[in-house]
């Protein structure tokens, strides 16, 4: 693991007699979404209550072609992009989940991990249930279908599915006749709707609102459930804790630099960050640069605040695809060259501020600095527009565990050492929750803190 990776990006839309092409629309936004999964993706259309559905590993414009797209055909759809933290990456756990129920089918995509599942899993095993999967996803669908069947009202079936769930989920659910989107109570992945013409349109990210053409209308609220029908938006709120807590991580770095999530742009809270960042840790320079794309908007605060130009650096490889994991150091080194080249003319001779999102092994930015270095940068001076981060995560972003983490094991001094850069700084905790602005609620900062809102 050298960088942090997303678990995954959800969409759907329900066609208010638009008489819009729904697949292909879902297609369009998973395409605005696939910096969220690169894994697999899938998307799932229902029409008269028959769910039809692909899916597969790869990435949408490897899994779906034209002839697929059109056999898709329905008035409501789901659509899935994935990163596996929890469950192998395999076919079996790409997403929309599609099930046969006694109401009839429906279908899942899911965004977030559950800190219950193992505990979750061990009781409906011990009552028979079986499983094709093992990601936490089959679990929420069964515990679903269990409470649809008890409970005529979706949203109370809903609402008693997510008092048996603990963690992070943002998820969008095709049941018959209606597309359903859930946040968790504490708010930790992101939600929110859009409007197309006259049909409304749910998605982890608004970035895919301006790919598809529709317009933002709000944030999906911690805790709430919204049905889209025939009568139209439906809302649904359930009790939520006193604080929410969306991953300020999602800010820093996950998601797109021009989706809009709380309230907050995405990009001027980088902006802010990189501002904070040249007021906390300022330095002597010729030129400020960020590691591309995260970094680029920090990068730009920093500058702005320091009043030392901006340049670009760095390019960075857009056609890698996915990568593997090297048996060797010389290879994961190579693998950091492939995705990263100097632009030397730039860098000669000149003293770089290097903004990057975060650290999280040292590795890669330990290559960075020396790929800088060999291209005669004279000093590199490295910020990091986050805190150091120490502890895992346990809400859907991939850190296992505190060991895989430089910050947890070295001081800033030997960070600084170990990359070999001429200074390094990190943004304050404090400096970081001043920077989504205009957020509704609160932030989840457990990866800085330890400080978890949600336990077992
Ligand atoms: S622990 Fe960190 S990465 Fe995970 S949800 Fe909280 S802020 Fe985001």
């Amino acid at each position: 693991m050298e960088e942090l990776k997303e678990e995954c990006g959800v969409f759907g839309i329900y066609d208010q007699n638009d008489n819009l092409d729904v697949s292909r629309l879902v297609f369009f936004a998973l395409y605005a979404l696939q910096h969220r999964g690169q894994e697999s993706c899938g998307i799932a259309v229902s029409t008269n209550n028959e769910i039809t559905s692909h899916k597969d590993m790869g990435l949408v414009s490897e899994v779906f072609n034209n002839q697929i797209l059109g056999s898709l055909k329905g008035r409501i759809g789901i659509g899935h992009v994935r990163y596996s933290t929890a469950g192998a990456s395999n076919c079996l756990n790409a997403q929309p989940i599609v099930v046969n129920y006694k109401g009839g089918m429906m279908a899942i995509a899911h965004n977030g991990n559950l800190v219950n599942a193992e505990a979750l899993r061990r009781d409906m095993s011990d009552t028979g249930s079986i499983f094709v999967a093992d990601a936490d996803t089959e679990l929420v669908i069964k515990i679903v279908s269990k409470h649809l069947v008890a409970n005529q009202n979706h949203e109370i079936a809903l609402e008693k599915t997510m008092q048996e769930l603990s963690g992070s989920y943002a998820m969008v659910l095709l049941l018959p006749g209606k597309l359903v989107g859930v946040r968790d109570p504490n708010g930790i992945r992101p939600l929110c709707i859009g409007k197309l013409k006259k049909s409304y349109v749910l998605s982890s990210e608004s970035c895919a609102f301006s790919t598809i053409g529709a317009e933002f209308v709000r944030d999906v609220l911690p805790g709430e459930i919204i049905t889209i029908d025939e009568d139209g938006l439906h809302s649904y709120q359930t009790k939520t804790p006193d604080r929410s807590a969306m991953c300020i991580f999602e800010y820093v770095y996950f998601a797109r630099p021009d989706s809009y999530i709380d309230g907050a742009s995405v990009h001027q809270a980088r902006f802010e960050a990189g501002k904070r960042l040249a007021i906390e840790h300022p330095v002597e320079a010729d030129l400020v640069i960020g590691v591309p794309d995260s970094a680029l908007s920090a990068a730009l605060g920093y500058s702005q605040q320091s009043g030392i130009p901006y340049g670009h650096g760095l390019i960075r490889n857009r056609y890698i695809g996915r990568t593997f994991i090297q048996p060797t150091q010389s290879l994961r080194d190579m693998s950091v060259r492939i995705k990263f080249s100097v632009l030397q003319n730039a860098i000669e001779g000149k003293r770089i501020v290097l903004l990057d999102d975060s650290i999280v092994r040292g590795t890669t930015t330990r290559i960075i600095v020396q790929m800088l270095k060999d291209a005669g940068a004279k000093e590199v001076h490295m910020r990091i527009s986050s805190a150091p981060v120490k502890f895992p995560c346990y809400y859907g972003i991939d850190i296992a565990s505190a060991s895989q983490l430089i910050a947890s094991k070295l001081s800033v001094e030997q960070i600084c050492q170990m990359i070999g850069a001429d200074s390094l700084g990190y943004l304050s905790l404090l400096g970081m929750l001043q920077t989504p602005v205009g957020i509704k609620g609160g932030l989840c900062d457990a990866c800085f803190t330890g400080k978890y809102c949600v336990q077992e």
